[in-house]
């Protein structure tokens, strides 16, 4: 099947409220075009590098995502035009994001990645360092940063009860938040969970927002 199909059939099994972020790290620019041409406008990318160069070369009506681990130092590449970061997972990322949005004058919405999985190797706050980081305040300083939700995801595993039990974990992190910190905050409202092998459990558990990348283009 083509991209055109993937995008087609994906867009029909999952609910319309759920948001499809395409998931295009490694594949050409040719590839986001044909994704582009059957109405999809969300991608994501986990490289700043490649980010930036694809974003220079692709229709700027593109909402770019970035979706991996963030280095400090490259922040300022992005800040420009990123209209999501999945990946905050620190005070010090947070106060270079504030620091860029604030030269570029804009406000950079970003989740906060939480660790779900059992595997060691996913970065992200425990779910307490995510609460504790909320209960500390200083992001209600950075107003070039805006807290728009939380990222996980799942162990890598056949385990369907495993994966199912770590969307819920961040399901409830998530409600707990939303009511401690962001109740009449309507900007506090995304969960993004669910990849190519997972994504109907996270929608099962929650998920507003799934990243699908091999399902839609293949592998990497
Ligand atoms: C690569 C990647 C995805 C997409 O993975 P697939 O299994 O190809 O759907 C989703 N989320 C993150 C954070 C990724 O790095």
């Amino acid at each position: 099947m083509s991209v055109e199909a993937h995008i087609g059939s994906l867009r029909k099994s999952i609910p319309q409220e759920v948001k499809m972020v395409a998931v295009s790290k490694f594949h050409p620019a040719e590839m986001i075009r044909e994704a582009y041409a059957q109405g999809q406008r969300i991608f994501g990318e986990s490289r700043v590098q490649e980010l930036v160069s694809k974003q220079a070369e692709l229709p700027k009506d593109i909402e770019w995502h970035f979706i991996g681990g963030l280095q400090r130092n490259k922040v300022k590449q992005i800040a420009p035009f990123v209209s999501l970061i999945h990946s905050l997972d620190s005070e010090r990322l947070m106060l270079e994001i504030e620091k860029q949005g604030a030269a570029c004058e804009r406000v950079i919405p970003c989740l906060l990645q939480v660790h779900i999985a059992e595997e060691e190797t996913k970065s992200g706050f425990t779910p307490d360092e995510c609460r504790q980081f909320l209960k500390s305040s200083r992001w209600r300083e950075c107003t070039h940063v805006q807290l728009a939700g939380v990222m996980g995801m799942a162990t890598y595993t056949d385990d369907r009860e495993q994966v199912r039990k770590e969307f819920r974990l961040l399901k409830s992190l998530f409600d707990v938040c939303k009511e401690q910190f962001f109740l009449h905050d309507p900007s506090f409202c995304e969960i993004s969970m669910g990849m190519s092998g997972d994504y109907p459990i996270a929608i099962e558990e929650g998920s507003s927002m799934v990243r699908l990348g091999s399902l839609i283009f293949g592998e990497r």
